[in-house]
Parts: C-alpha cells; sequence; structure tokens
C-alpha cells in the first residue's frame, strides 16, 4: 500500500508538472496567436421568446491552437487574464464582432463578453466610443456582457465606469446571474439593460419547482426594474416552454444553434420551429 501510494504521489506530481508545463506553453503561444491569426470569433444566436426569431448574437472567442487544436476559452481565456494579454485580445474581438455585425440586420445586436481585468483597463470607454465609430456601429446595437465579478470591487468606481458606457449609448448585460454571490441589490445599483440567467438555472427548471419559480421570480422583478432577461442554455423544448412560461424574454442554447462562424449566420431563416 506504501508503494502505491508513494507511485500515486509521484503520478500526481508528473501530472501536476505537466499541467504547469502546459500552462506555461500556452502563455507563450498565446502571446503570438493574434499576430498568427489563430484566434477567431464564432456567433450565437439569441432568439426573442415570443416570435423565435434571432434578437441578438453573442461573440464567442475561439482557439484554433497550431498542435493542440481548438481550446475553449475557458482554457484560455484565464492565462489570458492573468497576463494581461486579454486586453488587446478583448479589443480585437470587439472590433471583429462589432465590424460583423454593421452587416446584420439593424434589430439584432452584438454580445461581447468583457472581463473583469479588461472592465478595470485604463482608457476602455475610449477604446469602446472609438471602436464604435471606426466601424460605424450604433451604440444602441452593442451589448457588452458582464460578471458579477467585476462589481465585487469598490462600487463607486464601477459605477461611474458603468455610466460612462451606458452614456455613450451601449446597453450593459448581467452575464451568468443566479451562480455565485449575485445580490438584488445589483439590480439596484448598476444600469443593466438586460439579466442573463444562468444555464445552471434553466437545466435544472425541470427538475425542480423551486428553479422555475427562482426564474420566474428574478424575472419578474427584473422586468419591472425595466430590464430584459435571457435564460443561457436552453437545450430541449421542454426548457423552452419552462423559460417562457417564466416569462423570460430572450433564449440562447443549442437548442436553437450552436456557436458558429459568421459566414454560416442566417438571420432570414426561422430556424427554430418546434419539432
Ligand atoms: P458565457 O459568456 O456564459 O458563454 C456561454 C457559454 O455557454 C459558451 O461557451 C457557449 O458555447 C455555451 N453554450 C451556449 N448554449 C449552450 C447550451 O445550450 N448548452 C451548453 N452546455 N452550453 C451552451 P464557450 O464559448 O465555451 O465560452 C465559455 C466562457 O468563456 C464564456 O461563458 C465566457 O465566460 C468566456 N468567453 C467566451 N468568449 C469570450 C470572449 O470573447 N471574451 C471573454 N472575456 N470571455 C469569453
Ligand atoms: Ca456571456
Ligand atoms: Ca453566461
Ligand atoms: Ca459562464
Amino acid at each position: 500500500a506504501k508503494a502505491s501510494g508513494r507511485h500515486c504521489w509521484r503520478f500526481f506530481e508528473i501530472e501536476m508538472d505537466a499541467e504547469a508545463r502546459m500552462q506555461h506553453v500556452l502563455e507563450i503561444d498565446l502571446r503570438s496567436a493574434l499576430a498568427s491569426d489563430e484566434l477567431d470569433v464564432h456567433y450565437q444566436v439569441i432568439v426573442d421568446v415570443a416570435t423565435r426569431l434571432p434578437c441578438g448574437v453573442e461573440a464567442l472567442v475561439r482557439w484554433r491552437h497550431p498542435v493542440f487544436g481548438n481550446l475553449s476559452p475557458d482554457r484560455f481565456v484565464p492565462i489570458a487574464e492573468n497576463t494581461g494579454l486579454i486586453v488587446p485580445i478583448g479589443e480585437w474581438i470587439l472590433r471583429r464582432a462589432c465590424a460583423e455585425a454593421t452587416g446584420w440586420p439593424a434589430h439584432v445586436k452584438i454580445a461581447v463578453n468583457m472581463s473583469p481585468v479588461q472592465f478595470r483597463s485604463p482608457g476602455l470607454v475610449a477604446m469602446v466610443r472609438g471602436t464604435l465609430a471606426a466601424v460605424g456601429l450604433p451604440p444602441e446595437r452593442l451589448e457588452l456582457e458582464i460578471t458579477e465579478s467585476v462589481l465585487l470591487q469598490k462600487h463607486s468606481e464601477i459605477i461611474d465606469r458603468l455610466h460612462e458606457l451606458s452614456a455613450l449609448g451601449i446597453n450593459i448585460v448581467l452575464d451568468d446571474f443566479g451562480v455565485g454571490y449575485s445580490s438584488l441589490n445589483y439590480l439596484r445599483l448598476f444600469p443593466f439593460s438586460k439579466i442573463k440567467i444562468d444555464r445552471g438555472f434553466v437545466g435544472e427548471m425541470a427538475r425542480r419547482t423551486d428553479c422555475a419559480t427562482i426564474v420566474s421570480a428574478v424575472t419578474g422583478l427584473a422586468h419591472a426594474l425595466d430590464m430584459a432577461t435571457t435564460a443561457e442554455g436552453v437545450e430541449t423544448w421542454e426548457q423552452f416552454r419552462l423559460v417562457q412560461a417564466a416569462g423570460c424574454s430572450q433564449a440562447q442554447g443549442y437548442l436553437f444553434s450552436r456557436p458558429e462562424p459568421a459566414g454560416r449566420l442566417d438571420f432570414s431563416r426561422r430556424e427554430i420551429g418546434e419539432r
């Protein structure tokens, strides 16, 4: 038992080492990923619950690594945050997504994720304003998705920055609502135009009536405060009917579409009918 215990421990050490080395390799490779044209943006439609037609699109970054293949953002966005690379990468994603959106129907909004590190970076507001002007996208068409981790800092500074951003005419969206410490107070303190209900909740709704009750209550509250709601991670028609019953205004998930390259988006197609 001792020997195998020691063996396990050594195996664990080797694993840890491999993981650390991998992190290091990815960190180095990420520095050149933008210049090497390895990053790409995919787009996932968000549908209006009432019409089931696309009303928005979320931009999701992708990395085609020359050796490891497609890496999920969960794998490399944290590295980009730790190294500060998320600032230039995030700026590139924003510009790319906004430029793409200029070719879409005017009612379709483009949602771009913003890391807390990027949110805190100096010159953010000017960068966003400059990007919109450069590509010619009306600010009302842009949604910036932030998570509550952005809000866990000094409130007065965050509030100032959020107000500067919304003064540009863009929309601020609270992502992943319902996980972590989401406080109802956030809905009052910050100028959100929409909240996205985390897919963990949406997934549980079918099994647990208490989850459905929470989603209905949060949706009612959001709408009373003049905010829209998007249910994330809708994968089945049962889930769609539940989020519809809960009053969510928008839905997003594999039921409607996977994230796909810009060229595959088709806004004239009603891809969303019960089959
Ligand atoms: P998120 O912002 O919550 O994005 C939604 C994630 O859920 C995406 O994963 C999307 O592909 C996935 N998803 C959509 N519909 C479904 C569904 O029906 N079922 C399931 N199981 N998943 C669904 P993805 O693209 O792997 O991104 C993961 C996370 O990485 C994002 O979570 C976001 O936090 C981060 N991320 C992605 N793109 C960017 C980016 O451009 N900038 C920043 N800062 N973060 C990004
Ligand atoms: Ca998001
Ligand atoms: Ca989310
Ligand atoms: Ca998430």
